[in-house]
């Protein structure tokens, strides 16, 4: 199958954007993702999907921690840095939850644990247990069909 037909397909659900932050040798990663999915309320459990050639796959390995953090739609060029969609380099100030590295005015910043790594085909899954969460007032931040969007107003739902 065509890999277009597949990402056309992909791109037809609207999802939120996330950063993934992690820690590893006193260095701070981000990358972009939205390959990210709620999965169990007891216990707590998160997943999300890294590809292989990500440079923050083995960082997350190595410090066995992640924070999801869901941005707003004042945060587009966030999402674009860590997307590598800016190729400057970007100097990005961090906050800290728990001790682990978040993005500050994210919707959620959500720190896990690692519980679990399956590799299937090009990406990796990481099921997160849930340590901590920290959650701001504000609109998602969108994807759908390869571009960034913003929620519109909402309609009245006018009942016959
Ligand atoms: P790099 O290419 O090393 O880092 C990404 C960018 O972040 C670089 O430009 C780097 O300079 C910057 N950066 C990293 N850390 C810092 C720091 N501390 N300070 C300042 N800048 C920093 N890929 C997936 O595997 N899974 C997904 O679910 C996924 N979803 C995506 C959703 C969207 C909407 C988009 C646009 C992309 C998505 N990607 C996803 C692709 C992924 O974001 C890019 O391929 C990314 O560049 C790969 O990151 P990397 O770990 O290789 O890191
Ligand atoms: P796109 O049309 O490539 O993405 C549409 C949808 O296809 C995405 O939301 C995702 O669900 C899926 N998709 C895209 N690339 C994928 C991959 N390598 N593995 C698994 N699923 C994938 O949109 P775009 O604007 O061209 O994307 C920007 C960049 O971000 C591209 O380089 C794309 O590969 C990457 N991206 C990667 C993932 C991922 O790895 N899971 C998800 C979204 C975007």
């Amino acid at each position: 199958m065509d890999d277009r037909l597949f990402r056309n397909a992909m791109g037809t659900f609207a999802t939120g954007v996330t950063v993934i932050t992690t820690e590893a040798e006193g260095e701070v990663h981000g990358m972009t993702a939205n390959a990210f999915m709620s999965v169990s309320l007891d216990p707590k459990l998160v997943v999300i999907s890294i590809k292989e050639n990500a440079r923050i796959l083995s960082k997350i390995q190595e410090s066995k921690t992640f924070a999801v953090n869901i941005l707003s739609d004042e945060q587009q060029e966030e999402s674009m840095i860590f997307a590598g969609q800016i190729k400057e380099k970007r100097k990005v100030a961090f906050g800290r939850l728990s001790g682990q590295p978040v993005v500050p005015g994210a919707l959620a910043q959500i720190t896990c644990e690692v519980s679990a790594e399956h590799v299937e085909g090009d990406h990796t899954l990481f099921i997160g247990k849930v340590t901590d969460i920290h959650l701001e007032d504000g609109n998602p931040l969108l994807f759908y069909k390869g571009r960034y969007r913003s929620l519109a107003e909402e309609k009245e739902v006018v009942s016959k």
